[in-house]
């Protein structure tokens, strides 16, 4: 019975899996829907700009809010208690295509959709959204157990070739102590997590800009901000590939 039963919900899966095996491997076909692609770009103009952009943020964590709210005013956690970084730049929203596609990067090792990220990103960067006099990047080194786990860390290979695309240097800060990871804590429990766990070793621009997959508090953008303090960075500025909002841990 339950064989019988689930062949159509298998037949679905089947069809839903070869379209997205499709939509990936074709080149010249956008890589959300297969339809034409826009230049020389891996996705279509519709797809483009139905991605979950992230429009109104907080101009300090980047939290969601309603676009009612005036841009340049912190949310009350910032006006609480002002993050370690200057500003942040997240131009996703953790939902739809661009979740999917960081699944598939971070969790499967995915490169293609690494690839597609790294593009929309830069591409983000370039149209005048993203900061503007940033000397260096700086990442994050993942736990060494986690980047095993996974087979690769998918913030060095992001940030190395960001860092190579705006021509930028890329210097990566290193671990003091392993920690638990961050999922399903809260927001004061990842502050304690992981503070003071960065450094780096290196004397850094005054401009920095700080790279991670995604933001969900910023904590782990907050440490790393001190840790690039240390090393007489200025301004910094945390940036993420897509924002959750604050407690949704992915
Ligand atoms: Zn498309
Ligand atoms: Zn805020």
């Amino acid at each position: 019975m339950r064989t019988v039963n689930s062949l159509p919900i298998m037949g679905r899966r089947l069809v839903e899996w070869l379209n997205r095996t499709l939509a990936w491997a074709m080149p010249g076909h956008c890589c959300f829907c297969l339809g034409g692609t826009l230049g020389d770009k891996p996705w279509c103009e519709r797809c483009f700009i139905e991605l979950p952009w992230h429009t109104s943020a907080c101009p300090l964590c980047s939290e969601p809010r309603p676009s009612s709210v005036l841009a340049d005013m912190p949310c009350g956690h910032c006006l609480k208690q002002r993050p370690d970084f200057d500003r942040s730049w997240v131009p996703f929203l953790y939902e739809d295509n661009i979740a999917s596609l960081i699944q598939r990067f971070k969790f499967n090792a995915d490169r293609r959709a690494g690839q597609i990220l790294l593009q929309l990103m830069v591409q983000a960067f370039r149209s005048h959204q993203g900061p503007c006099h940033v000397q260096a990047i700086v990442t994050a080194d993942l736990h060494p157990g986690r980047a095993r786990k996974r087979g690769f860390d998918q913030t060095l290979w992001l940030g190395k070739r960001m860092a190579r695309a705006l021509d930028l240097p890329l210097y990566q800060a290193t671990r003091r102590r392993l920690t638990p990871t961050q999922r399903g804590l809260s927001r004061p429990a990842r502050k304690r997590n992981v503070r003071r766990v960065y450094q780096v070793t290196s004397p850094l621009p005054a401009q920095v800009l700080l790279l991670d997959d995604v933001m969900t508090t910023g904590a782990t953008l907050e440490a790393l901000s001190s840790a690039c303090r240390e090393q007489g960075a200025a301004h910094v500025t945390a940036a993420a590939l897509a924002r959750t909002p604050a407690g949704h841990a992915i």
